[in-house]
């Protein structure tokens, strides 16, 4: 039900529970509709605690409470109970029925095809039974289940199992939103790993029976996880068992769980025939990004979910470091920056804005944003850059050694690289309190021999920062000879006022420079250098990310100038680029990413930020018309490459064969637009891995000869659900604009369409929200079918509702039309009698006053 007035939470309310809670013992009696569980939690009141005691508890039937062994009768509300207290240590026991089976918000305790699991992650825990429902509170828990089936597992180390019982001891103080419980017929993929100090941990990877044959992946990543952490980060793990559970439906990739990490199972099954290397290389991450919260989450945790950050941040900056050094950190950043470009910069340019460490919140579950995670890594990056590797690690270990077992704040994080450093960092928390994508311009001088760089931080105000302050921003920079040598190597430029210049002397003759290598910062950086200056990059930086990013900002300029003017494609972008491609001394991944174009959603903004009103027909035609020339001025070179990135040997998701596979199958997309369909289809019906065969796919409806191949591609994988995900998705993201709001609408009429299920809900829509020129028709028809389907999967599924209305988070930036169209849906929604909470507040502030 919807609030009548949803409530706002300050951070600057923050107060620490009136009570410690020492000890917390759970029987779960398992029932599809009548789950009992009973928590017996001891309870030691502070000085301060006052005589009552609120414990939080939603959707609950309280059977019986007593304190002490004596029964009593707290108050209930909708959020939780009160109670009075004694002012001495107390036993509190309780008893309440739950309904697992009918939980279609997937946040507590619910049932997946007959198995049971939760997420508590943030507030699930509190539809489980009655407790101090928040991070800050830390216990040790013990938890006996009883039910039918031959799994039943929870967090920590077994005790005891028998048929039909099991009971399980964590000994680490965790808070609440890390419990976990799943119980099911589930078979496991068995491992083992021996931690630096010699001691043993069972790991399992348990999924449904028909799936043991996608385990070896996971597995692996978990054991390469493990010890990265212990090599770099000098990190052990701490129990003697350590499990991973695939789930169908699930809200998000995965939760870290303390001992029992819960996976969607698109995060963590994997093969061959129906993963795709790029499915690969997340479900690589996204298990290494859970293993990693064991110590930064788990044992340090969040004192409050306002500093959700600082364990999200730091682990997304870890999983990136991880995966980097697994794969080719060059090919790693350029991904990271389009991720962070495509879905951070414009949430942090529109209504959504937040800071990295949010001050307010109605629901802290639409908190779970690119700022927190991807802007918070960055965040990360930076403060190594600062300090550098060796005084990063030492922080690190002080953090640690200072801060296990606690709930901390941003300050403590702080404070740690004070202390570590000597470094004064008052002004770079700046970074986690001001909204907004900094904007950073720079212009070069030259004169008797000194070399001047000069940079000015943009600090206009906005209705999200109205008093922005300069931040402190490093700026990677080197400078290269006009022969194209690196003449000073990269060292980083501290940028904290406002405006502020750099000199380089004693060069013998005015150099090129190379600013933000590595994109060293989350800024715009508006250079007033020349196109020229960028050809040159492209075809001499030392630096691969800077070297793709000056075949980007051409490519970007070009395509700016054919939207506005209908001019053709630049001959410098397209020269750039073919050099680049016809290097073979370079890494195929990174000459694969070369080809590729900024989003059409990054023009709309490019062009919104130069004051003029985007029209998604026109981006997509110079899109296509810029394919077009890449192919025409690539055509003698295409066959070459593919013909040379096959690959003979057997399969291997590394990166060196994935990388292969990318540049082979982005040459393929540019020969689907020179050729008749006989290579997409040759290479469809031969491929003997989802990559080559969804790549084929892909072509072929572009060329509009899939029909047969979508067919067959259905009959082949009806069963699995991951891939018929990708069936779904596929076709509408490769639909003409025209027809990408009628495909998915078919689509949603398809037997096998379940809504229920967050994964198929969003191959079909989530794919009709990112196809730009198609959701932002004219017609309206793609907002209108977006709408339609958000209205009927709210009162189901909240959290998966609100974070798909952030598809219209950009509406202000298109014509008035278009703004009509928009705003009509946004108020045909909030218009709902019981919306929830999470999408009225998303709503609400995209539509703005
Ligand atoms: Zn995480």
């Amino acid at each position: 039900m919807r609030d009548a007035a949803p409530q706002t939470i300050y951070l600057s309310d923050y107060k620490p529970f009136g009570f410690e809670v020492t000890s917390v013992s759970l029987t779960f009696d398992l029932d599809p509709t009548a789950t009992r569980v009973k928590s017996r939690i001891a309870f030691v009141p502070k000085p301060d605690a006052g005589g009552r005691m609120f414990l939080h508890g939603e959707k609950l039937k309280l059977i019986s409470a007593q304190i002490d062994g004596a029964p009593v009768t707290p108050d209930l509300s909708d959020e939780g109970l009160t109670c009075a207290v004694p002012d001495a240590p107390f036993i509190w026991e309780a008893e309440v029925e739950i309904d697992p089976q009918n939980n279609l918000a997937l946040e507590g305790l619910y049932m997946s095809n007959g198995m049971y699991c939760t997420q508590c992650e943030a507030e699930g825990f509190r539809k489980i039974t009655y407790y101090p429902d928040r991070p800050d509170v830390m216990s040790i828990f013990t938890v006996t289940i009883n039910g039918p089936h031959p799994v039943l597992l929870s967090n920590g180390n077994p005790v005891s199992a028998a048929d039909g019982h099991a009971e399980w001891h964590d000994p680490w103080p965790k808070p609440a939103y890390l419990f976990a419980l799943v119980a099911g017929e589930l078979v496991a993929h068995p491992g083992s790993f021996t931690t630096k100090s010699g001691r043993t941990v069972d790991l399992n990877l348990y999924v449904r029976p028909g799936d043991e044959g996608k385990c070896a992946f996971g597995m692996q990543a978990l054991k390469d996880s493990m010890k990265w952490d212990e090599d770099v980060y000098g990190r052990e793990y701490d129990l003697d068992i350590f499990n991973i559970v695939a789930v169908d439906d699930f809200n998000m990739g995965a939760m870290e769980n303390k001992g029992l990490n819960i996976f969607n199972s698109a995060a963590v099954l994997a093969s061959p025939e129906t993963s795709t290397d790029t499915n690969f290389e997340r479900i690589e991450a996204i298990i290494a990004h859970e293993y990693f919260h064991n110590w930064t989450g788990n044992r340090i945790t969040c004192r409050d979910w306002f500093q959700l950050c600082l364990k999200e941040g730091l682990t997304v900056f870890r999983d990136s470091q991880f995966t980097s050094d697994m794969r080719s950190a060059a090919v790693k950043r350029i991904s990271d920056v389009i991720e962070l470009r495509g879905r951070q910069f414009p949430e942090d340019q529109g209504p959504l804005s937040h800071p990295v460490r949010p001050e307010s919140f109605q629901e802290i579950n639409n908190f779970y944003t690119a700022t927190v995670y991807d802007k918070g890594a960055e965040v990360i990056g930076m403060l190594r850059r600062l300090v550098g590797a060796d005084a990063y690690a030492n922080a690190l270990d002080l953090y640690f050694d200072r801060h296990d077992g606690q709930a901390c704040t941003i300050e403590d994080w702080l404070k740690v690289f004070e202390d570590a450093t000597g470094r004064d960092l008052t002004q770079f928390k700046r970074w986690y309190s001001q909204a907004g994508t900094p904007r950073v311009t720079v212009k070069d001088a030259w004169y008797a021999g000194n070399y001047i760089l000069s940079f000015t931080q943009n600090l206009k105000p906005s209705a999200t920062t109205p008093d922005p302050q300069p931040q402190v921003i490093p700026i990677v920079t080197g400078l290269l000879s006009p022969s194209g040598k690196e003449s000073v190597p990269s060292q980083v430029l501290e940028l904290t006022e406002a405006t502020q210049s750099f000199t380089f002397e004693g060069l013998p003759e005015r150099p090129v420079p190379s600013v933000l290598r590595g994109f060293s910062a989350p800024v715009v950086l508006e250079s007033e250098l020349s196109e020229d200056h960028a050809a040159f990059l492209l075809a001499h930086d030392t630096d691969p990310f800077n070297r793709w990013e000056a075949g980007r900002g051409l490519a970007r300029a070009s395509l700016l100038a054919m939207i506005r003017g209908g001019t053709d494609p630049d001959p410098k972008y397209l020269d750039g680029i073919r050099a680049v491609l016809g290097d073979a001394g370079l890494d195929p991944a990174y000459r694969a990413l070369m080809l590729s174009l900024p989003s059409q959603s990054d023009l709309a903004t490019a062009l919104h930020d130069a004051g003029e009103t985007p029209d998604p027909a026109a981006i997509w035609a110079a899109s296509e018309a810029m394919r077009e020339a890449q192919a025409q001025h690539l055509a003698d070179l295409l066959p070459g490459l593919y013909a040379d990135h096959q690959i003979t040997e057997s399969f291997a998701p590394d990166a060196s064969q994935s990388g292969r596979r990318s540049l082979a199958n982005a040459t393929l997309s540019l020969l689907g637009r020179l050729e008749s369909p006989e290579r997409a289809q040759a290479q469809f019906d031969a491929a003997d891995n989802m990559t080559q065969q969804l790549a084929g796919l892909a072509v072929l409806l572009r060329q509009k000869a899939g029909k047969s191949a979508l067919q067959s591609f259905e009959t082949q994988w009806k069963e699995d659900r991951l891939v018929m995900d990708k069936w779904f998705g596929l076709q509408v993201m490769q639909a003409e604009p025209d027809a990408v709001a009628s495909t998915a609408a078919t689509l949603t009429g398809h037997a096998d369409f379940n809504w229920k299920n967050p994964n198929r809900f969003r191959a079909v829509l989530g794919a009709l929200a990112t196809h730009h020129a198609g959701f932002h028709h004219a017609s309206g028809a793609g907002y209108r079918l977006l709408a339609d389907w958000l209205i009927k999967l709210d009162p189901l599924n909240p959290q998966t509702t609100a974070r798909m209305c952030s598809a219209f988070q950009t509406w202000k930036r298109y014509d008035a039309d278009r703004q009509a169209l928009i705003s009509t849906e946004l108020d045909r929604i909030l218009a709902l009698p019981d919306l929830s909470r999470d999408t009225t507040e998303m709503l609400t502030r995209i539509r703005g006053s």
